[in-house]
This record gives structure tokens, sequence and C-alpha cells, in this order.
């Protein structure tokens, strides 16, 4: 159930100003910045929406868009993560290619928008095995 009112106080709480109302409720805009998890927007919200610990339920992933497939070198993402969740796998007769490790990531959307390519997306966060 989302719980979201789309009331749009988190919106004007965010100050990387990456969030929007949508039909759905308010999402993220990882192409307009990162989050810093600095908490306004759970600090405002007056319903059940962020978890507590500010976790995302969002990982994000990289597509067969990024430049590597085409054998152009990038390592625009690997750079702009600040969690260090993407390395560069080296591999015979091409370009490093990124690899991005799941678990590591917060779900930021650092790498997003340095992307030249726009092959990195979000994907919805599997919950642990029970
Ligand atoms: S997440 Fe909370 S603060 Fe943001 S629009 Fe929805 S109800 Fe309002
Ligand atoms: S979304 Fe994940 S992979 Fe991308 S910069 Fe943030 S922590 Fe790193
Ligand atoms: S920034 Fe984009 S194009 Fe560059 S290596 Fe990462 S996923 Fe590939």
């Amino acid at each position: 159930m989302n719980a979201c009112t789309r009331c749009g106080e988190c919106v004007s709480a965010c100050p990387e100003g990456i969030l929007a109302i949508a039909d759905c409720g308010v999402v993220l805009l990882p192409e307009q910045g990162e989050c810093s998890f600095c908490g306004s927007c759970a600090e405002v919200c007056e319903e059940p929406v962020f978890a507590t610990d500010l976790s995302m339920s969002h990982i994000f992933a990289i597509s067969n868009d990024c430049l590597v497939q085409a054998g152009i070198t990038c390592m625009s993402c690997r750079d702009a993560c600040p969690e260090e969740a993407i390395s560069m796998q080296p591999r015979i007769g091409g370009p490093f290619v990124p690899v991005l490790d799941q678990s590591a990531c917060t779900g930021c959307g650092a790498c997003v928008a340095p992307c030249p390519a726009n092959a990195i997306h979000a994907v919805k966060k599997e919950l642990p095995d029970a």
C-alpha cells in the first residue's frame, strides 16, 4: 500500500531537489542529483512512507546500453559512486566492464546523472531470504 497523500512537503524539504510528486506518490529523480540521506523528507512526512533507517526500496542496475558494450571506454559511474559499489572488471578484447555490487548499493542515485548513455536504472530491491 502506498501511504503517500501527495502533499508535497517532502519535495519542498529536500535540499537536493530530487523529489517530485507523481500519480503514484512521491518519486526520486536521480537524473537531477543524488540522495545524501539527510532525512529531511522523513522528518516532514506525517505518513508512514519513509523507512526509519532511510533505506530505499530500490537499488540500481547497469543495462546493456553501457558504452563499454560498444567498445567505448567509460568509468564515470565508478568514479561517481560514494560507496565504491561499482568496480571495473578487465576483459580480453575490450574496455573494462562496470560491475555493480547490488549488496553495496544504497540507491542514492549518484551514478545515474554522470552516465553518458543513460544506462543505469532503478530496480526493486529483493528482500533477503527468510
Ligand atoms: S511522502 Fe509524505 S511528505 Fe512526501 S508527499 Fe507523500 S505524504 Fe507528503
Ligand atoms: S546508486 Fe548505488 S551504485 Fe549508484 S552511486 Fe549510489 S551506491 Fe553507488
Ligand atoms: S557511466 Fe554509463 S556508460 Fe559509463 S561505464 Fe558506467 S554504465 Fe557504462
